[in-house]
């Protein structure tokens, strides 16, 4: 005690108190972004699955895969669209058959967040994908969820489970794969949408949210960008099935009725710049996170399918959302206030995170 008293007087206080510049040069933006607390709500497990990893889990399980090498399979990850990029996707996933196999994806994605200092992850798996293999329910949901728990024992990092439709199955299929996870609800967060919308309308499966509602579940939507009928899509999400969250949703800018909706009822969006930045008006881009962002809707931006996407996980996806979106370090901070306000998880928990945003971003000298 005595000592710490005898201590240099800068050393003695607090972090605010010592000369604070707030990031004002690439360099220094990008170890802001490094350093900075985030969550994240928009990551595919099945789209963090590596190519290395992809030839790991190949071999342990005996199967070959088309290509001779990590870099050929990579340079064949060529997409110019939804459907296709989807066909790569789905053909990716192949090799994910035993519960390990599930462990080791969901831990080499959490291990990487932590080092991003991603706190906390709400993370999108396709059940039916791994169903229609043969694969058992157990084995998915049980080699994530222990990864989840070794993750948050070992590097600190809290995370839960939202299972997704895919919305280009039948709903047959998608009600299958909710039967089969129900009894497992206790592991999992909430429901989602995602893969191909075109001609599959959020609609399609208002039976199964109604019945993830009642299980207790909550429930989130993709409504992808420059879609077919995307406002219809985006109104239906919103109005008719009360979805808590919108994945993706870029096209509302398009419509300041909606954008005031969404607004009105604290509506988060987990925008990812990577796959979803641009929304085409008459065939010119729109910044839809800039445009979101200034309109005052709840934003966070995300990852989505990091391994297809040049492995650009969350701190790559920022530094580059930063530059195309000119943020502020302001905006940044309050993009993972938004991310944390609207997290699925209880308000101990979330006053923790957001104590912990508050005092970098007072580190750093950035009021928000
Ligand atoms: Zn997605």
């Amino acid at each position: 005690m005595r000592a710490a008293m005898a201590a240099p007087l800068a050393c003695a206080l607090p972090a605010w108190a010592r000369a604070a510049t707030p990031p004002a040069d690439d360099e220094s933006m990008a170890r802001f972004i490094a350093g900075l607390p985030k969550a994240e709500f928009h990551v595919h497990l099945e789209g963090t699955l590596e190519a290395e990893m992809k030839f790991a889990l190949a071999q342990r399980n005996g199967l070959s895969l088309p290509y001779a090498t990590v870099e050929e399979m990579k340079r064949s990850y060529i997409y110019h669209d939804l459907p296709s990029f989807l066909k790569i996707y789905y053909d990716g996933m192949q090799v994910l058959l035993t519960e390990q196999d599930f462990y080791d994806l969901a831990y080499g994605y959490l291990s990487k967040a932590a080092s991003q200092n991603v706190l906390y992850a709400e993370m999108f798996f396709d059940p039916q994908e791994h169903l229609k293999r043969g694969v058992p329910i157990e084995a998915v949901i049980g080699g994530i969820t222990r990864a989840r728990a070794d993750a948050a024992k070992t590097i600190g990092i809290e995370s839960q489970l939202i299972l997704c439709f895919m919305r280009d199955l039948s709903a047959e299929s998608a009600m299958e794969a909710l039967d089969a996870a129900l009894p497992h609800k206790d592991k999992l967060i909430g429901v989602g949408l995602d893969s191909d919308e075109k001609d599959n309308p959020p609609e399609k499966f208002a039976e199964h949210f109604a019945k993830a509602r009642a299980a207790g579940l909550h429930v989130t939507m993709h409504c992808d960008v420059n879609q077919e009928n995307t406002l219809e899509h985006i109104r239906t999400a919103l109005v008719d099935l009360q979805a808590e969250r919108i994945d993706h949703g870029g096209n509302i800018v398009q419509s300041p009725e909606l954008m005031a909706l969404a607004k009105s009822k604290g509506i988060p969006f987990t925008v990812c710049p990577t796959f979803s930045g641009k929304v085409m008006e008459d065939g010119h881009p729109i910044n839809a996170l800039r445009e979101m962002l200034d309109a005052g809707l709840k934003v966070s931006v995300n990852s989505d399918d990091p391994a297809y996407m040049g492995s650009e996980y969350i701190t790559e996806v920022l530094v580059r959302a930063q530059k195309d979106s000119a943020l502020t370090p302001a905006e940044l901070v309050r993009i993972e206030r938004h991310a944390f306000e609207t997290a699925w998880i209880p308000e101990a928990q979330r006053d923790g995170y957001l104590a912990k945003l508050e005092a970098y971003a007072q580190d750093w000298g950035v009021t928000a």
